[in-house]
């Protein structure tokens, strides 16, 4: 039917295939009724090679059959359509199908018939985007094969430009529509379905991450090894894993180029294409076909570069800001907000009245850090956290809720006082050797808070403040009444509050005496607060809640100012006093103390020799070393320290000796002791003894009556304070006070 031509088709070298990689070809599609029509036409073109690529042939006999083909393949790349099949206009038929139904609008279309009178009218051939329109005996051998090539490079040409802007929409549409909460792994699965699609290859592919930073959780890729975050088709298996874990070695050294070398690359049947990100580190994204995979243009590929680039770094940031929110850092347990939400949840499902809440407060933390510095803190909050996860069920939600308290919530049976105990007792493991930790923990059961995470963190928090006025080691259940005398601290604390600015404190002054003379030496600032109602709220109650609450700082700084603008009066009616004011050791530690106590002095002008601060033993707990250096810095501005209610705290006699001290105050429960002749020496003896041997003044507290005083005159203890000689009065009264003394 044809003849044999013997055209050479000149075309593009064929591009190398891999090995064992089906070649890609172009696939045509024969229509006609006419078996031999199949057979001579592919016969002539069986040796046609179009850029690089030969034909396959798929053969239908109707215009039905060809529909039918078409709909399951969409990569028929040109259709050689007989006009008059089954009807007469059953070949135009199909083309209408085939460009208004099917939308193939890439396919090109060659329209033939056997009949030379019969031709589709004109606008029908606009209309559909044909080809070409040949009678059968028009195409010769040659003009078969230049019709055909024709009609396959403009196939190419046409699907490229669908390409670049279906794949400009694609990613126009990924970005725009991709939720950055989602994460960077479903990103990273996103990333490459939609390079895969603008290759328009299956998506074998790996998207990879390589950090800066280590990105535990992310592949356990270390700094600079890059982690496959995502993966799809063949290479699947390998997400969530360093990328040297891929068996395929070459896959490796492409992406790691790529990586390296900061660019993309194109080779074939892979491309890699490189991100570059600003914070988290650089991303590769790599995709392969068997198939060559066709040249996009690299305008396309930029655009889907820098958009990927700007999405990634956004994901990335949620997902850091999102690892802040629920992780804490220094352990990687959830953090205090992951804890509420996971007990809402769990309260959701199901409601368990078993269920509590244990709060692990790391006795005196604040104190190991001043005195070991950060660092030694964090390794200790990281033992804490690897025993306890290690130690506790999996069923049990374990989250460092706060600075040095970690959150236990589950079972009753494993969540209760002994076994947490159990968990802690053995010693921690340091640089040092073993120590170990003391703990308070409080407990607050599910139940009496409907298993609401906020409501249950409060009142576990209760309960671990309750469990640490009993001291430290100590643990404590939330109860209703322990809800209320909580909710009466916090209402004492926030009057408190108004009343140091509604001027409802006012200080009050206690004379002190040299016992051997008899006069007077000195003056105590003692502190009071006479609340709205008119009464007087003993300072045991509201000191404790201004210390807690930190507000003893500025209560203390208040003192002070007081104290020494009466002293200032004092001193310019011809009383310069000894002034002494008590330091809380919260106020004693905190950073601003020393500057205070300058710029107090300074503004009273008064001399700082007539200063005398009274601090507690309790005060080194702040670290020996802090706390010497503090008292040295207090006497080099000219003021006297002196160690209030000695005795009473935890340390030995022989502390007393290496602290920088001046004076020694006796506690009145000592005083009050020495009446008792059966107690044996008596330890008011014992510390005048000290502090004579030291050089200090020695100061007795709260002398009662004669006896006292001369026993305390006797023992050569130098100072004395109490009712016996003056209660403490308000400052005029004092005045008043002071001039009936004078001759
Ligand atoms: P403190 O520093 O040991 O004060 C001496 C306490 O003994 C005062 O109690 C004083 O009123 C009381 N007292 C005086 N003479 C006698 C007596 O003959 N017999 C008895 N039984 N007691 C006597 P106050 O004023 O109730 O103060 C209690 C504690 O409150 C003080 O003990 C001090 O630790 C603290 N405090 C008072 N004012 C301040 C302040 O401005 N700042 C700080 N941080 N603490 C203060
Ligand atoms: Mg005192
Ligand atoms: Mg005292």
């Amino acid at each position: 039917m044809y003849s044999q031509d013997f055209l050479a088709v000149v075309d593009d070298p064929p591009v190398a295939g891999a090995a064992g990689a089906p070649e890609a070809c172009w696939t045509l599609l024969i229509v006609d009724d006419d078996e031999d029509v199949h057979h001579a036409t592919e016969f002539a073109l069986a040796d046609l090679r179009v850029i690089g690529r030969p034909l396959e042939f798929l053969h239908a006999f109707t215009a039905d059959e060809a529909i039918r083909i078409l709909e399951g393949r969409r990569d028929v790349a040109v259709v050689l359509l007989d006009v008059v099949m089954e009807g007469e206009d059953a070949g135009l038929k199909a083309v209408e199908c085939i460009r208004n139904e099917l939308r193939l609008s890439a396919l090109r279309i060659i329209l033939r018939t056997g009949q030379p009178g019969y031709a589709p009218e004109l606008e029908a051939i606009a209309n559909f985007d044909i080809n070409d329109y040949k009678t059968k005996t028009e195409l010769t051998r040659g003009k078969l094969f230049t019709t055909v090539t024709a009609a396959i490079r403009s196939y190419e040409q046409i699907r490229r430009l669908e390409a670049s802007r279906s794949g400009l929409e694609l990613i126009i549409a990924g970005v725009s529509g991709f939720n950055a909460e989602q994460g960077l792994e479903v990103f990273a699965s996103a990333v490459i379905a939609q390079l895969a699609t603008l290759l328009g290859v299956p998506a074998d592919g790996i998207f990879c991450l390589r950090s800066e930073r280590d990105q535990a959780g992310a592949g356990g890729g270390t700094v600079g090894q890059p982690a496959v975050l995502a993966a799809a088709g063949r290479f699947l298996l390998t997400a969530n894993k360093p990328l040297t874990a891929l068996p395929d070695p070459k896959v490796v050294e492409v992406i790691e180029s790529c990586l390296r070398e900061g660019r993309s690359q194109h080779n074939g049947h892979s491309l890699a294409l490189y991100f570059s990100g600003r914070q988290g580190g650089d991303f590769a994204v790599y995709v392969e076909s068997t198939a060559a995979l066709p040249d996009i243009e690299n305008h396309l590929l930029d655009v889907f570069c820098s958009n990927v680039a700007i999405c990634s770094e956004n994901v990335a940031l949620v997902e850091r800001l999102r690892t802040a929110a629920y992780v804490d850092d220094l352990t990687r347990l959830p953090n205090r907000v992951a804890q509420i939400e996971e007990i809402d949840r769990l309260g959701k499902v199901s409601r368990s009245p078993d269920r509590v809440l244990g709060l692990i407060d790391i006795d005196e933390f604040s104190e190991t850090i001043d005195a070991f510095g950060y660092l030694f803190g964090d390794r200790q909050l990281q033992a804490v956290a690897a025993r306890l996860r290690a130690a506790l069920p999996a069923d049990v939600h374990l989250a460092r809720v706060g600075g040095d308290i970690f959150g236990v919530y589950g079972s009753r049976d494993v969540v209760n006082p002994a076994s947490l105990r159990s968990i802690l007792v053995e010693p921690f493991e340091n640089e040092a050797g073993p120590h170990t930790i003391s703990f308070s923990i409080g407990f607050a059961s599910g139940a009496e808070a409907d298993d609401r995470g906020a409501e249950l963190q409060r009142n576990a928090a209760i309960a671990l403040k309750r469990a640490k006025l009993s001291g430290p080691g100590n643990d404590a259940y939330y109860t209703a009444e322990v809800g209320m005398l909580t909710r009466q601290r916090v209402h004492l604390l926030h009057d408190l509050r108004a009343a140091l600015d509604n001027d409802q404190l006012f200080v009050v002054y206690q004379p002190q005496f040299d016992l051997a003379s008899g006069t007077i030496c000195g003056i105590e600032a003692l502190v009071r607060w006479r609340s709205g109602t008119g009464e007087a709220v003993p300072l045991d109650q509201f000191i404790p809640v201004a210390e807690q609450s930190g507000l003893i700082v500025d209560l203390g700084a208040w003192v002070l100012r007081v104290a020494l603008a009466a002293q200032r009066e004092l001193a310019d009616h011809g009383h310069p006093l000894r002034m002494a004011v008590n330091v809380s050791p919260i106020q004693f530690r905190h950073h601003e103390f020393l500057r205070m106590v300058r710029a107090a002095v300074a503004d009273a002008a008064i001399d700082a020799r007539l200063l005398e601060l009274e601090i507690t033993e309790s005060v080194a707990l702040f670290g020996w070393a802090q706390t010497v250096e503090r008292m040295r810095a207090i006497k080099a501005l000219g003021a006297s320290i002196a160690i209030d209610d000695f005795g009473t705290g935890f340390s030995s006699l022989s502390y007393l000796a290496r602290l920088p001290t001046d004076c020694v105050k006796i506690d009145r429960s000592f005083v009050a002791a020495l009446g008792n002749l059966h107690s044996g020496t008596p330890i008011a003896e014992l510390v005048i003894q000290l502090g004579r041997q030291l050089g200090m003044r020695v100061l007795a507290e709260g002398v009662e009556n004669p006896l006292q005083l001369q026993t305390l005159r006797s023992l050569g203890c130098h100072e004395g304070q109490g009712m016996v000689f003056a209660p403490p009065m308000a400052q005029d009264e004092l005045l008043r006070w002071l001039r009936g003394r004078e001759p």
